[in-house]
């Protein structure tokens, strides 16, 4: 007897855990109300909703439509009426109209003047931290629970602990420096196994990684910055995500990835994107093959896939306050999915910001990219800024070469020449180095040259940025690969002999740097013409490379002088931009140059000069 009812009481049990029917993941976590677009889609989660007829008894939110994805996915169009006040809409899950799980969904109030927000500009100093390489602020979150990769700063790929705090307890010094916006590589949970460090394989698209912080501290982070005059770029990743993602162990729709019978690498040939006389072999590989095996490639024509990135980036924009986007790996995307997200968020938010990685050689390649490119056959790609590969590959050689025809000082000229094929060569973001080309101390060899680099793209056209470390002299010392140019900042860990932050047993070299690039990019923060002028420049001559900013009636004069000897720069081929200025006081040491005709200007140094009538 006892027998029978044990098994009566486990089927009963089964046949309920069947029909169970679970909420795990509602994305977005929540939205707002006054947005411009109206309807927001729903990605809900959880066991046997799939099976269920959605309904909503909020006034002013309406089902558009629901959209059944296999048993355990429903993805859910709200549509909110443009009167609506923020409220908690009641969501409910049901069979027969009983029912079976409810949800209470938040619209919130935007923040003020959250669709003008202002992005990054030519007045800005970039600032670059890969957070797990910054500074250790919360040890305690070195390792967290459900976390695969445990920390361990003996590794040179492995977790070292720094955090957002380790950046927020810093702002100061970031400050001082003269940096007024920060760009972190990606924030959001990595549960990888291995190297998750870098951030790039995301596995929540809405959540922080704890051993980063949380939510909140990533949005208090941005405020606090704000309060510090500084602004924030978000690092988004749309081409792929991390093969942990919970997604995986049930796809929402089979084609919610680019499948291939193999797995199949991307041929990292973007190029190939936008050749002409590129194969449909080719162009495949490199838009739908997999960055890495850890790395699955988002199948961004499936609508829904599209609505989600979409969303997401509008999310952290409203939560976080963010200031720009830099977009990661932006040819190894669908061109035409990158266009009409570019298109939503300007419809959203008219001057915002985003800067793509087209990590391309050429001038050509890269510019096709920048909205409004002439050589585009469509030409709105709406994206706003790319950053200057082709320049940061020619400032890594420049300086280290002999000046020739198309060597030294030539192939800075050579590249800036060609800004013809931008829509807006003053929104390129120029740079020495990042965390993925070599640090610039190790390949330029000399703080002589590191200096001359820094003024350089502290003054060519263009926004500025500046790799963490760049001030410390850092170099990849005895370390391979990536985890050379990604070490440990100075100072970031308790125990650190070299501290930036405090400016401890800093080396006299280092000392030097720190107070170059303080002075520079303090100057370049005041200087207004320096950031919008226009730029003229004159062919190289000599290992002389001279050029000028020009806003109304002031002009800014730069001398690079990239030989191993002192010059005195004879003047007279630079006549119209110097006529009817006397004199000119140098930007960075405040001495005062009288006569205009002959410059002096020491061996393998920048002199910049603020020229008065
Ligand atoms: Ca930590």
């Amino acid at each position: 007897m006892k027998k029978y009812l044990i098994i009566s009481f486990l089927i009963i049990y089964y046949s309920n855990t069947y029909a169970q029917v679970t909420i795990d993941h509602v994305e977005p976590p929540n939205w707002w109300i006054g947005m411009k677009n109206k309807t927001v889609q729903l990605m809900i989660h959880g066991n046997n909703i799939g099976r269920t007829d959605p309904s909503v008894s909020t006034k002013g939110v309406k089902i558009k439509k629901s959209h059944k994805a296999g048993s355990d996915y429903l993805f859910l169009d709200l549509q909110i009426s443009g009167d609506l006040k923020p409220c908690t809409v009641q969501l409910s899950f049901n069979d027969d109209r009983k029912p079976l799980a409810t949800w209470n969904y938040e619209l919130k109030a935007r923040s003020q003047g959250s669709a003008e927000r202002k992005s990054f500009t030519t007045a800005d100093n970039i600032y670059l931290i890969m957070p797990d390489r910054f500074a250790n602020g919360d040890p305690s979150n070195d390792d967290m629970p459900g976390m695969k990769e445990r920390s361990d700063r003996s590794n040179p790929n492995g977790r070292h602990g720094g955090d957002i705090k380790g950046i927020s307890d810093h702002l100061d010094y970031l400050q001082k420096l003269g940096v007024t916006a920060i760009w972190c590589t990606p924030v959001l949970e990595n549960n990888m196994p291995h190297a998750s460090y870098h951030g790039y394989a995301i596995t929540d698209l809405y959540k922080v990684d704890p051993r980063f912080g949380t939510n909140e501290s990533f949005r208090d982070l941005v405020r606090d910055a704000h309060q510090k005059g500084m602004k924030t770029i978000m690092d988004m990743v749309f081409n792929h995500f991390g093969t942990e993602h919970w997604w995986m162990k049930d796809l929402p729709q089979k084609d919610w990835i680019n499948q291939w019978p193999d797995f199949t690498r991307s041929n990292f040939h973007g190029v190939s994107n936008i050749d002409p006389h590129a194969s449909k072999f080719d162009k495949e590989r490199m838009v739908n093959g997999w960055f890495d095996n850890t790395m699955a490639d988002f199948n961004q024509q499936n609508p829904f896939v599209a609505n989600y990135l979409i969303q997401n980036s509008i999310w952290w924009i409203e939560y976080a306050g963010l200031d720009g986007i830099r977009q990661d790996t932006y040819p190894y995307s669908d061109q035409q999915f990158m266009t009409s997200w570019m298109k939503r968020l300007r419809e959203e938010y008219p001057d915002f910001k985003v800067v793509g990685e087209v990590w391309l050689n050429s001038p050509s390649e890269v510019a096709y990219w920048m909205d409004n490119s002439p050589n585009h056959p469509e030409s709105r790609t709406f994206l706003t800024n790319v950053f200057d590969f082709p320049l940061a590959f020619a400032i890594q050689k420049a300086f280290v070469e002999d000046d020739g025809w198309d060597t030294g000082m030539g192939r800075l000229y050579d590249i800036v020449s060609q800004d013809f094929l931008y829509s807006k060569p003053s929104e390129l973001v120029v740079f020495a180095d990042n965390h993925d080309i070599e640090r610039m101390y190790a390949v330029l060899k000399t703080v002589d040259n590191v200096k001359m680099a820094l003024a350089f793209i502290c003054t060519t056209r263009g926004i500025p940025l500046i790799y963490y470390g760049t001030e410390a002299l850092s170099d990849r010392g005895s370390l391979e690969g990536d985890s050379g140019k990604r070490k440990d900042f100075p100072g970031g860990w308790a125990g650190d002999k070299t501290n930036m932050f405090t400016t401890q047993e800093l080396s006299n070299d280092q000392q030097a740097l720190y107070q170059y690039t303080t002075k520079l990019l303090n100057w370049r923060k005041s200087n207004k013409t320096i950031q919008e002028g226009v730029l003229t420049h004159y062919i190289p001559e000599n290992g002389i490379y001279v050029y000028f900013k020009t806003l109304g009636d002031n002009s800014v004069m730069v001398i690079l002088n990239n030989s191993n000897k002192e010059k005195n720069v004879e003047t007279k081929r630079f006549r119209e931009n110097l006529d009817g200025f006397r004199n000119g006081k140098d930007a960075l040491d405040g001495t005062t140059i009288r006569d205009l005709d002959k410059i002096n200007v020491p061996a393998k140094t920048a002199r910049i000069i603020e020229l008065s009538k």
